[in-house]
């Protein structure tokens, strides 16, 4: 039986690597996730026929239960603005129910040593890391969770924070070096779990707005790392290559994210994020001056080039249908319209790209920060909807901000900009924007999906 189990493990692990192939293309991703899902029950079910299980039953059915309830319920209820949360707290999960599976193990043998000699020597190795990255993973994606949700300060301080970071992780680290070379006493185990749990919490702390998605994703990184190595304490090949998979997608995805961001990964362990916190930020001048919809409708309509730029409250406003049927009356006009996306604009990657795609936005009309960055000088309108950090030019200007050195779209640069907002309100990172202060800025308040309502009306009238 261990055989058959043993090959559709493998099995279930190509359909994830296909399903994940498949999640690469907005078309095909819908089918990719529901891939991976069948594999994942598949590999459940085949758990119950592995020969370790040893009549066990009633407690994996609890856990599914337990799980599977919990998750099924979230899912269905969960709001699409609110789905960056449930993804940190499910990440974390994956990364504390192989710190768990290490745990486990690692008791294990220290009531019996022999036992590590069945694990091999690397096994032991391998587990004491994967505990240590999923315990990081687990509490930092807890952390993270707390931050999306508003449930936590964005960013918080506390003297010589790297310093106690650094000692923290070292003394896990040589904790670590003990338990996998000898016999640990329960409380070196203890100790161990408490550190790197304590770690992970840390290091998410006192990151800011613009730098959750690069810590997001590491975590995410971690925890597929942290499930292929218990994956080879378990000697289960479903976990080994699912948790690869998932560890190398999350390297990828952070590299990314750190490139768009302009930060070194580095600099998300050990130092602090963006520009010094504390320091005052530089006064503002001028004020922000508000216009009608309609007046704002009509500026858009006499624009020969208009950019867009979508943010975060567009997906809460759901203002993406409103806003193409903006665009299909201004393209009838003759206005060339584009939109340009930043890479973290909205609260997951690819959200702005999922939400216009949805609205029937054809992909040659989306582009990348790099691809149109330099157009914006020579735009007539750039009009921001619910975006905020990913336009705010103190990234380019003021070394002492939070998001100095992160990439922003130059909407400044264009010749008017208009400004979809409901009020006076900070974006992620809680950094003033100067954009709305320009001579050239005029801020259209109100629900996103409502003023573009009016807009589409006063256009109409022309
Ligand atoms: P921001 O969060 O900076 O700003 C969103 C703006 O939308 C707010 O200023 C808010 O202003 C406005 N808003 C909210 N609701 C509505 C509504 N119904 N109608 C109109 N406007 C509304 O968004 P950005 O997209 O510019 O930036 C994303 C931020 O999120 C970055 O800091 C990024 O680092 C962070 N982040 C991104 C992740 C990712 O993977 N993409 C993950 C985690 C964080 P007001 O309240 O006045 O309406």
């Amino acid at each position: 039986m261990s055989g058959i189990v043993e090959l559709v493990y493998f099995a279930t692990a190509v359909t994830f690597i296909l399903g994940l192939k498949r999640m690469s293309h907005p078309t095909t991703a819908r089918s990719g996730i529901h891939w991976a899902g069948v594999a994942m029950v598949v590999a459940t079910v085949a758990t119950f026929f592995h020969p370790e299980i040893d009549g066990r039953y009633i407690l994996m059915l609890l856990a599914i239960a337990i799980g599977g309830g919990v998750a099924w319920m979230g899912g269905r209820k969960v709001e699409m603005t609110d789905m960056p949360q449930m993804i940190a707290i499910y990440n974390g999960m994956g990364g504390g129910a192989a710190a768990a599976i290490a745990a486990v193990e690692l008791i294990r043998v220290a009531n019996d040593p022999a036992l590590a000699q069945g694990h091999g020597p690397m096994a032991l190795w391998l587990g004491v890391l994967g505990a240590l990255i999923g315990s990081v993973a687990f509490s930092g994606s807890v952390v993270a969770w707390a931050k999306l949700d508003g449930r936590m300060k964005k960013a918080m301080y506390f003297p010589n924070q790297q310093w106690i970071n650094l000692a923290v992780i070292v003394l896990a680290v040589i904790l670590g070096v003990v338990i996998a070379t000898t016999t640990p006493s329960g409380v070196t185990l203890l100790l161990f779990f408490v550190l790197a749990l304590a770690f992970g919490a840390m290091m998410a702390l006192p990151i800011g707005g613009a730098d959750m998605p690069v810590i997001i994703s590491l975590f995410n990184a971690f925890t597929g790392l942290a499930v292929a190595m218990e994956g080879f304490v378990l000697d289960n090949a479903a976990m080994i290559i699912a948790g690869t998979v998932v560890g190398a997608a999350g390297t990828l995805l952070t590299q990314l994210m750190a490139k768009a961001m302009n930060r070194k990964i580095s600099n998300v362990l050990f130092k602090q994020f963006g520009g010094s916190q504390g320091k005052e930020q530089t006064e503002i001048e001028g004020s922000m001056k508000g216009v009608d919809p309609s007046d704002a409708g009509i500026q858009m309509a006499y624009a020969d080039r208009v950019i867009i730029v979508p943010g975060y409250g567009m997906a809460v406003a759901q203002a993406q249908h409103k806003i193409w049927e903006m665009v299909e009356l201004l393209t009838e006009r003759g206005t060339d319209v584009k939109f340009a996306i930043h890479p973290v604009a909205g609260r997951m990657p690819g959200h702005m790209n999922v939400l216009l795609a949805e609205a029937g936005v054809p992909y040659d009309m989306i582009l990348d920060l790099e691809e149109i960055n330099n157009d914006f000088d020579t735009t007539d309108v750039t009009l921001v909807i619910g975006a905020n950090d990913v336009v705010n030019p103190v990234a380019k200007s003021d070394p002492d901000s939070p998001l100095y050195g992160m990439p922003v779209l130059n909407a400044d640069q264009s010749k008017n900009v208009l400004v979809i907002k409901r009020g006076q309100g900070a974006g992620f990172s809680g950094v003033e924007n100067h954009l709305f202060y320009l001579d050239h800025t005029r801020m259209v308040y109100g629900d996103g999906q409502k003023v573009v309502g009016e807009m589409i009306a006063s256009i109409k009238t022309l």
